[in-house]
């Protein structure tokens, strides 16, 4: 069993009926990690309140070497309090639709250091506007998903405005309209 320290921000909070609860962190040092916090649930202990999304957090996890889920919360300490939230409250689901989306897109125990900073930058927004179709491309093409070299994946145009959450595909606006996908996303 292997102890580590690091920043994270959560991504999600799956609070079930028994007592663990399912944390989904974006890690500096790990990249995604699944992890379960133990007990969360009765906690008016403070673990499961640090441990809500969009909250950049320092964590204590427990790696296991063999059996079960790999990583355990042990302990969670708000560094940066819903920042982006408290500054611009209208844009909560925007912030969590981001958040859902990285977590969509991203594999557990993949470090990627360019995307942790982008998610700094994201979520600790200095009363800038959220620009939503500019952060999605930002992290497309940190992903691997270039829109500057992307072109329509049914009439070639380059001049694309959806991105398929499930196909991995761009798509013009005129073809995106004709697909009616609620898996595309603006951008
Ligand atoms: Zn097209």
């Amino acid at each position: 069993m292997l102890e580590h320290y690091t920043e994270a921000f959560v991504l999600g909070n799956k609070t079930s009926k028994e007592m663990d609860a399912q944390i989904v962190l974006y890690t500096r040092d790990f990249g995604k990690v699944a992890a379960k916090a133990k007990s969360a649930r009765k906690m008016t202990s403070k673990l499961n309140g640090h441990l809500q999304p969009l909250n950049f957090v320092s964590a204590r996890l427990i790696e296991k070497s063999a059996g079960g889920q790999r990583f355990q919360i042990v302990d969670a300490l708000t560094i940066d309090d819903k920042q982006a939230l408290n500054k611009n409250p209208e844009n909560a689901q925007k912030f969590l639709n981001i958040a859902e989306f990285i977590n969509e897109m991203t594999f557990e125990a993949h470090q990627d250091l360019r995307l942790w900073q982008a998610i700094k930058k994201i979520f600790s927004p200095v009363g800038e506007s959220l620009e939503e179709k500019i952060i999605y491309r930002g992290l497309l093409k940190i992903l691997g998903f270039d829109p500057e070299h992307g072109s329509c994946a049914t009439c070639g145009n380059s001049q694309i405005n959806y991105f398929s959450k499930t196909e991995h595909i761009f798509f013009c606006g005129k073809c995106a309209g004709k697909i009616g996908d609620n898996q595309l996303l603006l951008i």
